[in-house]
């Protein structure tokens, strides 16, 4: 019915702000969604805030935010400040909001407990979550303020216990975003600073005079924020690859194209070439919606970026049955599933590569972006294949323990001994062996 995004798999990435890295690219590593020019300029701006550190924040915030403040970083009197140009209303409903990330964030970090076992006698394993201990939010801001991202990270960072949380959100108009960051003080971050873009992980992420440095990184950005973290991954940890935002609608026949154009248009609007995709075992259904996207289009205040992205990145596909649908929607390993079908729950046992999905018609992206409580940063460009979004598990190391008792000392270092050997590690060979003939002695009275 329509081109499909799928067709568009290796476009460069769309101009700064746009923020994009490949649409359609289900299937492509993370990185292959970078353009080489994209990967070169963040190379050089991390390059020169380990050289130059303040310095260079300072006059790269300048050269590409206009921002050049006596200190990025905001006083206790400027995040008052903010907070009072929030009338009470938006103030009520952000805090409801991430209220409902810190429920499902505690729930979830609820399922996560300490394990010990015995799975021999004398021997214990166990493991233990525990918090890291520095993290940078990242919440962008460029295009739109995006406060939920605050909610995001932040408030789940805190839920897992993080002790500390340095937060950065670009300047918007020249000025520090008054909600967002009104949002980050909310959701509990320790330090505020108004600082964008590149310069902003990586003083995070490597450190400068003022701004002392991280151990992980989390938070979404455009395709520059996005190839930073990428590239700084190692030096520091990072929650996952999450760029320019994607939506998969799969509807059947009973679906309302009136919302299915809404929920489609609703995620266009993100930027010029953010892909949305339909997915319909009724044809009947596909035209309506494609008839409604037009209809909407007409009257939403952001077509201008909507319109060309739907036009140029949208896709319909005409399916026979939901297995074909389901695979389908696998392949594209998307950002945001929707299922507005007769029984949603049959793709929640099918499916397998997505970030989050929304069952039915009584919910919508939206709603997980803003308000409903799961977290919004997700996997993009096809990462969903191997990993799930941000969540309070990402904040959290799995790291384990071991005790043994002298008579199972003997019987493991007997077979440890053996295997070190065939590995030709006679070092470590000894250690076992050093074990093995004090307890065996002392374990024979002799
Ligand atoms: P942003 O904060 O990510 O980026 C703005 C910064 O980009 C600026 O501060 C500037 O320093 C830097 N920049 C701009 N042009 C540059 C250039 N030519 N060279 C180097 N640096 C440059 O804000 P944005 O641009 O509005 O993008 C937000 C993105 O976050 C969108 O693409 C959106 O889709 C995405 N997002 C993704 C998720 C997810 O979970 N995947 C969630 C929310 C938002």
């Amino acid at each position: 019915l329509k081109a499909a995004a799928r067709a568009k798999e290796g476009d460069e990435p769309a101009a700064p702000g746009g923020g994009a890295t490949a649409p359609g690219s289900h299937g492509g590593a993370a990185a292959a969604a970078t353009g080489d020019g994209v990967a070169a300029v963040v190379a050089g701006i991390v390059r020169d805030v380990r050289q130059r550190g303040d310095a260079a924040v300072r006059e790269l915030s300048a050269r590409f935010d206009r921002w050049a403040p006596e200190s990025f970083r905001l006083t206790e009197e400027q995040i008052v400040a903010c907070l009072a140009q929030v009338d009470e209303q938006a103030l009520a409903d952000l805090r409801w909001c991430q209220e409902q990330v810190r429920a499902f964030a505690l729930a979830q970090r609820a399922t996560l407990g300490d394990l010990e076992v015995e799975t021999q006698p004398g021997v214990r394993l166990g493991h233990r979550h525990v918090p890291i201990e520095r993290v940078g939010a990242y919440v962008p801001g460029g295009r739109y303020p995006m406060l939920a991202s605050a909610a995001m990270s932040i408030v789940t960072a805190k839920a897992a216990g993080v002790d500390h949380v340095i937060a950065c959100t670009p300047p918007l108009d020249g000025a520090p975003p008054a909600i967002t960051v009104a949002a980050m003080h909310v959701a509990g971050a320790d330090e505020i600073l108004v600082l964008g873009g590149v310069q902003a992980i990586a003083a995070m992420a490597v450190g400068t005079e003022t701004v002392a440095k991280v151990d992980f990184l989390a938070g979404p950005g455009n395709s520059y924020v996005a190839e930073a973290k990428r590239q700084l991954f190692g030096e520091v940890g990072i929650d996952l690859f999450a760029g320019p935002t994607e939506i998969l609608v799969i509807a059947d026949d009973g679906a309302d194209p009136e919302i299915v154009a809404a929920d489609l248009l609703g995620q266009a609007e993100h930027g010029p070439t953010s892909p949305a995709v339909l997915i319909s075992t009724s044809e009947r259904v596909a035209r309506a919606t494609l008839a409604e996207i037009d209809r909407q289009l007409e009257t939403l205040p952001t077509a201008d970026v909507a319109g060309p992205a739907w036009r140029d990145f949208g896709a319909v596909h005409v399916v026979g049955g939901d297995e074909e649908a389901a695979a389908l929607a696998d392949d594209y390993a998307y950002e945001h599933v929707e299922i507005l079908t007769a029984d949603p729950r049959w793709y929640l046992e099918r499916l397998r590569n997505y970030g989050a999905l929304f069952l039915g018609e009584g919910t919508t992206v939206a709603y997980g972006d803003k308000a409903i409580g799961t977290n919004h940063v997700l996997p993009t460009a096809g990462a969903a294949r191997y990993t799930g979004g941000l969540w309070v598990g990402k904040y959290l190391k799995t790291v384990t323990y071991q005790e043994c008792d002298p008579e199972a000392s003997v019987r493991i270092g007997e077979i440890c001994a053996r295997q070190c050997r065939q590995e030709r590690f006679e070092g470590h060979a000894r250690s076992c062996d050093v074990r093995v003939r004090k307890y065996a002695d002392a374990l024979t009275g002799a």
